[in-house]
């Protein structure tokens, strides 16, 4: 396969047990003392074995692994970002012998694969922690791991048995595996995609532009261990496929498993990606944006940048950098800084933890943001969470006005239902209405107000998770009951959305079309909001709008674009605009 990519280091190696000997494997292993490797050490030992890691044939002996810690490069100078260490006990340190193989075996006992324990060396945590992370706060997930780890590490050869029934076993392609598929494909110029997360429109977009330059892309999630609160690779593998299935050319495109563990070491491990990669047959490795961090250790460029500090020739593999991509409502398209001249008011940006709260409520994600097909896989991962037993349709959700007495909150229900109901079904509880019919006797102490509130909120429910939207119109002026409705909205899942209809009183007292305030300042109506009794505005609403000096026109639209944002109102950015 002349036109295919060099390994790194020039030898593709290959340390796994062939399955015709893994009988007689076994029967050696099994008189030999054991080590239990975590799940990373597990993973390194795959890599090690497929020859991902090439040139690497065991774990880090102390030459290479001081080498990778002070310059990023193996004691023979070929680069190397990542020590790929074993770490055991010092009582296992102790009780195995130098110079002879050692059983590895994962926690439930399953030999895994052997070494050739050629030393056993002492870490600095902290050092290391340092070099690799460039931190020592136990807050970085991969410190953290480091710190929790022995400092006796064990170097020497390995060999492995692979897996009989890994996961996503369809998807686990090895680097022979790999190449074999794109050399059959006849691709030169390959295209790598390393990520841990679903796949949004924004990195779609990314892939398809490495696409347009070369002759094959291969999407290579990683599916080793990674942060608890990242989606779980089954689900994810679930989106790749649907999104692969509709969006993407079938001969133009692989997807396989990358079965590395995260260590979140930011630039270190996006050059750790790349290398590795080209041992797989890729070419072009796309680094986004603070590829591989995690919180704020490492700058947003430095991932792009550390590719810099070795020639085209040492690494072997060209990075594709691009920067963050997001959809920008005003070039109505896929697009970049570096492409896009708009402010970013108009970049549709969801973050993570915002995806996750619109998904668990039951809300749909703009299509701008996230493909429905994805957006359905990962909304019935979360949706399978506990989060109460209430039965609900989908679509409905909540909009609660609140707002002084003659503050525009019942034409504004009435015009975001008129552009509603072209898609769904919306009611509206009117406050003036719901005290004639619903709340009929109820005065206006701050119990009776709550009580009334409560029926709203009550009925609105009703209707949401029936797939109705539920359009609320009643003054609501105290913060806590407000809070409360929420609170039960969306603990049953439903999303909920407070529109504070602001409007300065002497605003309201100056136009008094119902003449209500005069009568309220001359004292003919007791308790009356704003004068005689207290509003609470809120702190956090979803939208406000200005309604004593802006259009009508202009409060509307400002609610129906957050609608769209949170895709609750898909088809309906335009007909606000
Ligand atoms: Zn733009």
């Amino acid at each position: 396969m002349p036109s295919l990519v060099q390994p790194h280091g020039g030898t593709l190696i290959d340390r796994v047990v062939p399955p015709s000997e893994a009988e007689a494997f076994r029967a050696a292993a099994r008189p030999l003392e054991s080590l239990v490797l975590d799940a990373r050490e597990l993973a390194d030992l795959e890599l090690i074995a497929t020859g991902a890691t090439s040139p690497l044939t065991g774990f880090l002996g102390s030459a290479d692994y001081e080498s990778v810690l002070a310059r990023m490069r193996l004691a023979d100078g070929t680069v190397w970002p990542l020590p790929l260490t074993l770490a055991v006990s010092d009582e296992d340190a102790a009780r195995i012998a130098r110079g002879a193989p050692v059983a590895l075996r994962d926690a439930s006992g399953r030999l895994a694969g052997t070494i050739v324990v050629r030393e056993v060396h002492r870490r600095d945590p902290l050092a290391e922690a340092r070099a690799v992370y460039r931190t020592e706060e136990r807050a970085h997930p991969g410190v953290a791991y480091l710190l929790a780890r022995p400092v006796n590490l064990v170097a020497g050869e390995i060999r492995a048995l692979l897996p009989e029934e890994p996961p996503f076993a369809r998807h686990r392609l090895s680097p022979r595996q790999l190449r074999a598929r794109i050399a059959e494909r006849g691709w030169t110029r390959v295209a790598g995609f390393q990520t841990r997360n679903p796949i949004h429109r924004a990195h779609e977009h990314l892939t398809k532009l490495a696409l347009e330059v070369t002759d094959g892309l291969v999407i290579h999630p990683l599916v080793g261990e990674t942060k608890g609160d990242d989606v779980p690779a089954e689900v994810r593998f679930r989106a790749y496929e649907a999104l692969l299935e509709r969006y993407y050319p079938p001969d133009r495109t692989l997807l396989a498993a990358f079965p590395a563990a995260m260590r979140y070491a930011g630039p270190r491990e996006a050059l750790f990606h790349a290398l590795v990669r080209k041992n797989y047959g890729i070419t072009h490795f796309i680094v986004g944006r603070d590829h591989a961090g995690v919180g704020r250790y490492y700058g947003p460029l430095e991932a792009q940048q550390i590719f810099e500090k070795f020639t085209p020739a040492e690494l072997g593999i060209t990075p594709l950098r691009f920067d963050a991509t997001f959809f920008c409502r005003a070039c109505d398209m896929l697009a970049s800084p570096r492409t896009c001249p708009h402010p970013p008011s108009e970049r549709l940006d969801l973050s993570g933890s915002r995806v996750r709260e619109i998904l668990r409520a039951g809300g749909n994600l703009p299509s701008e943001f996230t493909r429905p097909e994805v957006a359905e896989i990962l909304r019935t991962h979360l949706g399978a969470k506990p989060k109460g037993r209430v039965l609900r349709r989908p679509g409905g959700f909540i909009v609660w006005f609140t707002g002084l007495s003659g503050a525009g909150k019942s034409t504004l229900a009435e015009r975001v239902r008129d552009v509603l109901a072209a898609e769904r079904a919306v009611e509206i509880l009117d406050g003036d209405e719901v005290r004639t019919h619903l709340s009929k006797g109820l005065g206006f102490s701050r119990e009776d107000r709550d009580t009334n509130i409560r029926r709203i909120g009550f009925v609105a429910r009703l209707l949401a998770r029936n797939g109705v939207v539920a359009i609320t119109a009643a003054i609501s002026p105290y913060a806590e009951t407000r809070a409360e409705m929420r609170r039960i909205a969306e603990e049953e899942g439903i999303p909920f959305v407070e529109v504070y209809a602001d409007a300065a009183l002497d605003a309201l007292i100056r136009r008094d079309v119902k003449g209500l305030y005069r009568k309220a300042l001359a004292g003919e109506i007791a308790h009356f909001t704003g004068v005689s009794d207290p509003y609470e505005p809120p702190l956090a609403p979803e939208v406000v709008v200005h309604t004593d000096r802006e259009e009508p026109e202009t409060s509307l639209a400002a609610i129906v674009r957050f609608l769209a944002e949170r895709g609750l109102a898909a088809a309906s950015r335009k007909a606000a605009a």
